[in-house]
């Protein structure tokens, strides 16, 4: 191994009950020697694999703090590295006084990632199981952390796997066949083969197919609460988040621009703006918040479109109606605790519920209508799914290939053509494990890392 020793500092910089300093590489214990003095008289180097011994950090014969060094020998280590894990109190300045004098004593700062992309390129785990541990420690909802945990235990290199070793045979048989044309190649049966391609093209499409609720259990989806003034935008935003964040008045025009906001719904997290209510006006501030508010709708992954059900629709609704009748839109009915007044099938076709914000009620019909339209209710986050818009392409670029592939085989082109397809399919799924992946897209892929991770 030439990698050099790298070190940093692996937990959050704060002030905390404990800090670990992670060194790894091939001069990782005696750079911490250099550093740890353990109370024993023991030297690291003396120790086997997964021991610790109690000691202190020095620095010119100061100490800096006394702790624990764990030892980890090559390739039994989170790197497969030889790697020390120094833990001593979490204090700011502590750690940084510990770090400073493990690299003044020959050790490298390490860069984003770097831990992890060392234990990818040494075959600890493959890219879909590096890639979901952002995911481990970043997860804002049980849904989120499920999700990540099924792809770091090996959900999606399992899945892609298969699909490789389909393709791999496929691949075999070919070869086998461009390199004897004229023999009867035994396993080369023409309807086999293409039940095997369209067997690929059905678990791609499989795996393809949970991408995007996935993303949004993961990244929360982009919401826009729209309405004319006073129909409840703002009491139905605090109700969803549980905070006195916009102002509820009942003087029409209050909410002049876009509040922006982050609320839980079950499972979803809802980036939610609630938006100046939309309709004529002559005040040139208001009517800024109203174009607006319509450039939200068309941008907006969800719309949250509220009627006032105490009233009849009048012309400002009827236009909101139109404008969010083809988005990806709820109708929140509310005021449900006063006496109705509305004609619900101008509703006819969407999907609505209805709610009153200010008692709280029809809570959860509205989490439930949002699952539903968002995808997530019928995805188990304990299974597998594509974890981010890298894999997604990847996925995407296999189908392309296996359905050329098909298409090639079934317009009676050479086999040599078909063989070209399923390659381009495999390299497509090797680059989405990290099998098979350039340097540029390893490090695009670490960069996004935290130093220390
Ligand atoms: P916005 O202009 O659409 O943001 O409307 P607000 O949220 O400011 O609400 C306008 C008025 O309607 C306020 O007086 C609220 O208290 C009242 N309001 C909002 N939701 C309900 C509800 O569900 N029931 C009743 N009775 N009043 C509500």
């Amino acid at each position: 191994m030439s990698e050099r020793t790298i070190a940093a500092i692996a937990t959050p910089l704060g002030e905390g009950s404990l800090g670990v300093i992670r060194i790894s590489g091939d001069n990782a214990i005696a750079v911490a020697d250099k550093v740890f003095k353990s109370f024993s008289g023991k030297k690291l180097s003396e120790l086997s694999g997964y021991s610790a011994a109690y000691g202190e950090i020095v620095e010119n014969k100061k100490v800096i703090d006394d702790g624990v060094a764990l030892v980890f020998r090559s390739p039994k280590s989170y790197t497969g590295e030889d790697v020390v894990e120094i833990s001593i109190h979490g204090g700011r300045l502590m750690l940084k006084s510990a770090l400073r004098v493990i690299l003044q004593n020959g050790a490298f700062m390490a860069g984003p990632g770097e831990f992890t992309k060392r234990a990818f390129l040494n075959g600890k785990f493959d890219l879909t199981k590096a890639e979901s541990i952002m995911g481990l420690i970043s997860a804002n909802s049980e849904a989120e952390l499920r999700l990540s945990r099924a792809a770091h235990i090996g959900g999606v290199s399992k899945k892609i796997d298969k699909i490789e070793n389909d393709l791999v045979s496929a691949d075999a048989s070919i070869a086998a066949f461009s390199d004897y044309p004229d023999e009867d190649i035994e396993g080369l049966d023409y309807e086999n083969f293409i039940k095997m391609l369209q067997s690929a093209r059905a678990e791609i499409e499989n795996t393809l197919s949970t991408y995007d609720a996935g993303r949004v259990l993961r990244e929360g989806i982009e919401t826009v609460i729209v309405g004319k003034p006073n129909v409840g935008k703002s009491t139905l935003m605090n109700m969803l988040s549980g905070a006195e964040r916009s102002i509820v008045t009942d003087v029409a025009g209050t909410t002049r621009d876009v509040i922006e906001d982050t609320v839980m719904v079950g499972d979803i997290t809802l980036r939610l703006a609630d938006t100046a209510g939309i309709h004529n006006t002559d005040d040139t501030v208001e009517s800024i918040g109203v174009q607006r508010a319509k450039g939200r709708i068309d941008t907006a992954e969800l719309v949250l479109a509220v009627f006032d059900s105490t009233m009849p629709l009048d012309g400002d609704d009827l236009s909101l109606l139109s404008d969010v009748k083809n988005r990806n839109t709820i109708i929140v009915v509310n005021k449900s605790d006063l006496e109705s007044n509305i004609d619900m099938t101008a509703f006819g076709g969407m999907r609505v519920v209805t709610v009153s914000a200010k008692n709280s009620t029809g809570y959860e019909e509205l989490s439930k209508q949002i699952s539903e339209i968002s995808g997530t209710a019928n995805l188990n986050p304990d299974t597998a799914v594509l974890i981010g818009e890298r894999q997604r392409a990847c996925a995407e670029r296999a189908l392309d290939a296996v359905n050329e592939a098909i298409n090639a085989l079934q317009g009676g082109q050479t086999m040599d053509a078909v063989g070209v397809c399923v390659d381009d399919a495999l390299a497509a799924l090797f680059e989405l494990t990290g099998k098979r992946v350039t340097n540029e897209v390893t490090d695009e892929i670490f960069r996004k890392f935290c130093v220390g991770k």
